[in-house]
């Protein structure tokens, strides 16, 4: 059986020594000495300002609309997982959708102004597939109109953009560490903001407002990362050039042998961005060969994933005009397995597949 993706497991050992330290300071949780520590790793390896580990990838998204005040309609993308259209919703806000740019599959900035209106209060676009969004354009259309920007960046753990850290643009940047994404801590996350005094509203909203045992400052929600997370996170994390290394590889091999394919259309990676290499993404020319491709590699035991589907500007609870591109992307995509240890005969054998179908 070959999934979409696989999630990295340790030797058990390892992330038993890690636990020990736990066990040894006898504190699973609250910011003990691993979350710490793992903090500190990201922060040098990823050349932030700022990190907080999160207990998931979604809360970050709720607490930085919260930490921004955003009211009112927030600008977004229908393609992404539904985590960035919910957050708006849950925060009270109105998702106002803005369709994604053709090639590189992000929210299509030269469409944005457009969708501004009086309540506008904010952005929320995501680095979709690791690859980033017209970050300078996004900057510039939001200090004309007063907008903070948001980066929902769950899939661009050690993504850069010009040299820097993806996460380093917008007012917030978020990350997923779920298990199924290339860094992991099993659940997890983490927020990233620059600005030294919203870093510190982040921080006491991560936190219940906890400035101290008995004060608080502001309201918060727990979004903690636990110890046994962080003891996870730590021992993902000494292998992290091999888990890039790897996901690269089998990225490479699908370009080499899809890109010639006229009836496939690739992601384009935006120039000046280095992905991490987290998905394969491949959009078919209708719905009937992407579901017959997906058919015929579940008939033999491969299961790709509709990578994402449906458009979120479809959802029930979140209705809101037609975005005719990532409709039709969202019903034509699939995305290929991709893992570390994915093996070239493997690959062969789905590219195969996939040729087949659209030579019929
Ligand atoms: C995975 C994901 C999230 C949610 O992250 P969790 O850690 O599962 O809460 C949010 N946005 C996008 C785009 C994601 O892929």
């Amino acid at each position: 059986m070959i999934p979409v993706t696989k999630t990295f497991l340790p030797p058990q050992e390892e992330y038993q020594a890690v636990l020990s330290r736990a066990w040894d300071a006898g504190w699973i949780t609250n910011r003990g000495e691993l979350v710490k520590e793992l903090e500190e790793k990201l922060k040098s390896y990823l050349e932030v300002p700022n990190i907080i580990a999160t207990t998931n990838g979604t809360l970050p998204l709720q607490i930085a609309i919260k930490a921004l005040g955003l009211t009112g309609e927030i600008i977004t993308t229908p393609f992404s997982y539904v985590a960035t259209t919910s957050s708006i919703v849950w925060e009270n806000c109105k998702p106002v959708f803005v369709d994604i740019h053709p090639d590189y599959f992000t929210i299509d900035e030269s469409r944005i102004e457009a969708a501004i209106t009086e309540s506008t209060s904010g952005i929320l676009a995501t680095h979709v597939f690791g690859n980033p969004c017209n970050v300078e354009a996004i900057e510039k259309i939001a200090n004309k109109h007063n907008l903070k920007v948001i980066y929902d960046g769950a899939h661009s753990f050690g993504v850069t953009y010009k040299g820097s850290s993806i996460f380093n643009f917008g007012d917030v940047s978020t990350c997923s560490f779920h298990a199924t994404k290339i860094f992991h801590s099993g659940e997890g996350g983490a927020i990233f903001c620059s600005d030294p005094n919203l870093f510190q509203k982040l921080y006491f909203h991560h936190n219940f407002g906890h400035d101290g045992p008995d004060k608080f400052k502001g309201i918060g929600i727990n979004a903690k990362m636990s110890e046994l997370q962080a003891a996870l996170g730590l021992t993902v994390f000494a292998y992290i050039e091999s888990l890039l290394n790897g996901r690269k590889k089998v990225f490479q091999y699908y370009n080499e042998h899809l890109f010639k394919e006229k009836r496939l259309r690739l992601l384009k990676i935006r120039y000046g961005a280095k992905l991490n290499y987290s998905y394969f993404p491949i959009i078919f020319e209708n719905e009937e060969v992407c579901l017959k491709v997906k058919l015929r590699l579940e008939y033999n035991e491969i299961f790709p994933r509709r990578y994402f589907y449906p458009s979120l500007n479809l959802m029930e609870y979140a209705v809101g005009g037609s975005c005719p591109i990532a409709e039709s992307y969202s019903s034509q995509i699939l995305c290929l397995p991709v893992y570390q240890d994915l093996s070239v005969e493997s690959q062969e054998i789905i590219i195969a597949i996939i040729k087949e179908v659209l030579n019929e």
